[in-house]
């Protein structure tokens, strides 16, 4: 099924699953793709895969990928398929219609973290340019806006401070709200290999996740918070630090700011900030979190990696300035084998943000109210811009429901499925008059469009990707697109439609415009990359070959600064009708809503999502493994089968998402990050009993 017979040649690309960035080799014979052979010199990889990028390609000559363009004039009626031609010239009377009718800001577009470097940047583009406004958004918003907010307020750059390779100088590795064994193999193979070695290890989760213990390894302090407790756990371990005098002052005098240090250090000095003090609200033992923060402290090079385990909260932002703060004040910031990095989930998650597609900022985290960042745009792309941060998109499905919002363009999302409160997202998209839809598949937000444009898979393309290490990597085409243009073309046909000069033969020209526009990225080319094999941004005149380690001799922002992150409960609490809090993840095989994983081989391993449940609270409700049950939270209810396990404690479920049927997002509930709205995927207080099944 998968490999099909001996190659006659071979190209080089990216995968286009998660933020490791795996180089493969694409053997081809003929035009047939026959296989991946992940590629001995990619430089995140050294010749490693797992089974999504090694087997899962399949997806790209599946059956149900849509081929051909197709419109409709209300979602109640059958798709008609039409020709390009028309489907472009439907879509910019559709959007200059509602803008006539309903104003400028009344439409806006979402990026695809998916999607190239450069095809993200035309979509923001398009948007600032051709649309008037500043409704941009990116499916980050979901996961690692967090890391954006908290980092650049604490560094000064939303990105990770390390290379891959930096963890073979860790000493003492932390992962907190992680589980690179199933979410990022490939590193995790790394970092295994660092802990065989003798680094110790520290794993801050509510599940005894492979890291835990597994053949061979085991983590010296294993701290199994309650959901939602993230913030109170980090203070209590600064306390110990400032408390026992670990922290590093010289390091801190020289390096931040030290008023807000003191501040800082007075804060989490008090009493009722104590390991001892929050036991019981955290769940972990007072003991194993002082030893655990004596460690990290102490250990020699201390590096930390972090998930979505971290930025799915209310307070997410709040937990990545927290995981900072730790960091300065033990000094492990500014050289190898220290650092904290965000092991982004999707391929280009990093990419999509560093190229502005967010509301507020453009290429390079620059604020759109900022005149001298404006005035450089304005010249550039020859119209005047909009000095106002635009909607995100939940605000986006807000002004909907209210019936000022009435466009909206989404390359390569499927924010039904994705995004929280999958009713919420149904009322906004039922309430516009056109949502366009760029995918491979009739995904489930199509459900609500009246147009799709087939979109191009990461096989029929050139371009970039940028990895959870800040790597900008080629992807090459290794076949024709099926649908007749990739993706970048297609933004492009679009935004000629309505009446824009754009003329980019090749990625390569939108990517030397984004260096043209963007300080971090201003020695970037595809050549460069090419005879490189990879740059990590920064690379621009004080570093021409790129920034493997950021914040060496200095923050990006001058003195790092510590923020005073106060433990804030979320709002959704258990009682006696939801008891057991939900909280969500991977599984190796298959990859996000398994949109792609589930169309390949891959499926196999992995036929469904299950509830795991502990022994004790499956007891208490006559559950056996395998039994269906009820999942029910106060936003909805699904129907799945219960695995009975001790990986979760007692009071805890856990399910992945990779299966339309589970629907978890029906179950999430509507809170969010305070900073960023990213949605408290990782908190669900929930009910759970036998069910007859679907
Ligand atoms: Fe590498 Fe991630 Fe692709 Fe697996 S899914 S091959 S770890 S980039």
């Amino acid at each position: 099924v998968i490999e099909k017979g001996t190659p006659d040649r071979a190209v080089v690309t990216t995968c286009a699953y998660c933020g490791v960035g795996c180089a493969f080799r694409a053997e081809l014979r003929g035009e047939e793709l026959v296989r991946m052979v992940p590629w001995k010199d990619g430089k995140a990889n050294r010749g490693h895969s797992c089974v999504k990028g090694r087997f899962a390609w399949g997806y790209a000559q599946h059956r149900e990928r849509i081929l051909k363009p197709m419109v409709r004039a209300s979602v109640d009626q059958p798709w008609r398929e039409v020709g390009w031609e028309e489907a472009i010239a439907h879509v910019a009377s559709e959007f200059r219609r509602i803008q006539a009718t309903y104003g400028t800001r009344s439409v806006g577009g979402i990026t695809s973290s998916r999607c190239t470097n450069e095809e993200t940047f035309l979509v923001q583009k398009l948007i600032r340019q051709g649309f008037g406004n500043n409704n941009v958004d990116t499916c980050a918003r979901v996961c690692h806006s967090p890391t954006g907010y908290g980092l650049k307020t604490t560094f000064g750059t939303s990105a990770g401070t390390q290379d891959f390779d930096s963890v073979q100088q860790a000493d003492v590795i932390m992962v907190i709200g992680a589980n690179p064994t199933d979410g990022h193999p490939v590193f995790a193979s790394r970092m295994k290999r660092r802990l065989r070695q003798g680094a110790k290890l520290i794993v801050v989760d509510p599940r005894r996740t492979d890291l835990v213990r597994s053949a061979r390894i085991a983590a010296d302090h294993h701290l199994p918070l309650k959901p939602g407790t993230n913030v109170a756990v980090l203070t209590a371990m600064a306390h110990v630090i400032v408390g026992e005098g670990l922290a590093d002052e010289a390091y801190i005098r020289e390096r931040c700011d030290w008023d807000e240090y003191q501040d800082w250090a007075a804060f989490v000095s008090e009493p009722h900030r104590s390991p001892e003090a929050t036991e019981a609200l955290t769940g972990v033992p007072a003991a194993d979190l002082r030893a655990a923060a004596r460690l990290y402290a102490t250990g020699g090079n201390g590096a930390i990696y972090y998930g979505l385990g971290v930025t799915e909260h209310s307070q997410g932002s709040s937990t990545v300035m927290a995981i900072a703060n730790l960091a300065m004040a033990t000094g492990n910031i500014g050289r190898e084998g220290v650092g904290v990095n965000p092991l982004r989930g999707q391929n280009n998650v990093q990419g999509s943000c560093d190229m502005g597609s967010f509301p507020h900022e453009y290429s390079g985290y620059r604020h759109v109210s900022d005149p001298a960042t404006r005035a450089m745009f304005e010249a550039a792309w020859g119209v005047p811009l909009d000095p106002e941060p635009g909607l995100r998109i939940n605000n986006m499905l807000d002004a909907a429901t209210d019936g000022v919002f009435k466009g909206l363009f989404i390359q390569g999302e499927d924010i039904l499925q994705s995004d929280p409160n999958t009713t919420h997202v149904a009322a906004g998209l039922a309430a516009m008059e056109c949502v366009v839809v760029q995918d491979l598949f009739l995904n489930e937000t199509a459900n609500y469009a009246h147009v799709f444009l087939p979109g191009s898979t990461f096989l029929e393309k050139d371009g970039t990707f940028t990895n959870a290490e800040r790597r900008i990597q080629l992807v090459r085409k290794v076949m024709a697109p099926l649908n007749g243009y990739a993706d970048w073309e297609i933004v492009q046909l679009v935004a000629r439609a309505m009446g824009l000069d754009w003329n980019y033969t090749h990625p390569s020209e939108i990517m030397d415009e984004v260096a043209r526009l963007t300080p971090s990225f201003a020695g970037v080319s595809f050549d460069l990359i090419a005879e490189h094999g990879s740059i990590q941004w920064p690379a621009n005149d004080k570093a021409p070959l790129g920034t493997p380690t950021m914040h060496i001799g200095g923050f990006a922002r001058g003195k790092g600064k510590f923020v005073v992150t106060d433990y804030v409960a979320t709002d959704e609490k258990t009682g006696p009708r939801y008891p057991l809090l939900l909280t969500t993840g991977r599984i190796l095989s298959h990859y996000n809503v398994g949109a792609q994983t589930r169309r390949t081989a891959n499926v196999a391993w992995h036929p469904e999502d299950l509830l795991e449940i502990h022994p004790l609270d499956a007891e208490n409700r006559g559950i056996k493994d395998r039994d269906w049950v009820y999942l029910r939270s106060r936003a909805g209810e699904t129907t799945l089968r219960a695995t009975v396990t001790e990986r979760v404690a007692p009071g805890v479920v856990y399910t992945t998402f990779h299966h339309p049927a589970t629907q978890a997002n029906v179950i999430t509930t509507d809170y969010s990050d305070w900073a960023t709205n990213c949605p408290e995927y990782k908190v669900t207080a929930v009910q759970v009993g036998l069910s007859n099944g679907p």
